[in-house]
């Protein structure tokens, strides 16, 4: 079977290097693989709504923003499928479908959800819940499933929405005895440092929401002062340095290549001889940010130089938008007639529907 890949990013920012190392790495080593018969890649603007239907503006501000973001790293509208989910009729009716297979327990049991509602503040009486909230992870089913994916490069938060959506295609495989839907797995980042990059603000999670990223499309003095800014245990410099929870090694961790020690620190190799050193003491963390500092530029510079080209082209990437999402309208219109089939309730496109009528009332 040819691999169909799925992602998805949610238009409420800009892409920042949590998502860098998440998951846009990871498509891009996909998309050189170039072992998939389709390759989508969606911009969820009817999930971001679900937490920000105050501000559809914020929504579609970020559109283009997401799609400047994936032409800066190198994902290739000749190789990817680029779409927009409100404007897909097939998703919000499989969505529906979906619903009945589902507990409103289970949902509320989904971990990601659970800490998503504590973040936004849902959990206070007088704000509740919105439906389409907590509904989300049955509407990424929908999105999954529509294409009949069967890879996800996702980051770790995901991993619960994946297991849902798996469960969806079973059940549903099950009571319509079909083999329709078709079950998906994520693809994680080699390196587990990756599957959650925390924020520069020591949070657990660097996520647009929050406020705490480094974002792809930052200016070299924006970037320097959000890694000074990076909270450190204070200490005197010839103590040893403690690697435990320290966010600029977990950032070295995820972005440093022995190439940057050549360049930028050649008295060490690599980040295990830096590490050695650091919790021996003598090295302090005003010269790890340093380096840190560095590195990023070093990664980022290219990113943002290419994006700066692509801004001239807004009217070329709406023109990708719009094919994408025929393209994606096509396919998930023939799966949803499948899903329908299934169930029986596709009425006119079945002779029996008619034969079977007549003869009951004859
Ligand atoms: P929001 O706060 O609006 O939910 P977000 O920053 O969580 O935004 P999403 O659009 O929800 O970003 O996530 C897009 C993809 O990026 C998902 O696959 C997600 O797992 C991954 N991702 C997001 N943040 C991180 C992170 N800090 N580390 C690793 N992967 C991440
Ligand atoms: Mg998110």
């Amino acid at each position: 079977m040819k691999n169909i890949i799925l992602t998805a990013d949610r238009p409420t920012g800009r892409l920042h290097l949590g998502h860098y190392v998440g998951s846009l790495r990871e498509r891009i080593r996909l998309q050189k693989e170039g072992n998939y018969e389709e390759f989508i890649i969606m911009i969820a603007d009817a999930q971001a709504l679900t937490d920000n239907a105050e501000n559809p503006q914020k929504v579609r501000e970020n559109i283009i923003e997401v799609m400047l973001d994936y032409l800066a790293i190198g994902l290739d509208p000749k190789k990817i499928t680029f779409c927009i989910q409100s404007m897909i009729p097939a998703l919000p009716e499989l969505t529906a479908y979906y619903m009945n297979l589902v507990t409103v327990q289970r949902l509320f049991r989904n971990p990601t959800v659970k800490s998503e509602i504590n973040q936004k503040g849902f959990d206070n009486e007088k704000t509740g819940i919105p439906v389409g909230f907590v509904n989300y992870p049955i509407s990424q089913a929908a999105d999954i499933t529509a294409f009949k994916a069967n890879i996800v490069p996702v980051g770790e938060d995901q991993e619960p929405m994946l297991e849902q959506t798996r469960e969806i295609v079973r059940s549903f495989n099950h009571i319509y005895k079909t083999d329709t839907l078709i079950e998906c797995k994520a693809i994680l980042p080699e390196n587990p440092t990756c599957y959650r990059l925390p924020g520069t603000n020591g949070s657990n999670k660097m996520s647009k929401s929050i406020g705490n990223c480094i974002y792809l499309a930052d200016e070299p003095e924006t970037i320097k002062k959000k890694i000074n800014s990076i909270s450190s245990m204070p200490r005197n410099i010839d103590e040893p340095g403690i690697l435990e929870n320290n966010i600029a090694f977990i950032y070295l961790e995820a972005f440093v290549t022995d190439e940057h020690f050549k360049k930028y620190y050649p008295e060490y190799k690599n980040l295990n001889e830096l590490k050695k050193a650091y919790t021996k003491g003598g090295i302090g963390d005003g010269t790890i940010k340093k380096f840190l500092n560095n590195v990023i530029q070093d990664t980022l510079k290219p990113i943002r130089e290419r994006r700066h080209i692509f801004e001239n082209q807004i009217p070329e990437i709406i023109k990708i938008l719009k094919k994408g999402t025929n393209k994606a309208i096509k396919l998930s219109n023939e799966t949803l007639k499948e899903v329908k089939k299934a169930m029986a309730i596709d009425y006119f496109n079945d002779d029996s529907f008619e034969k079977n009528q007549i003869k009951k009332y004859n």
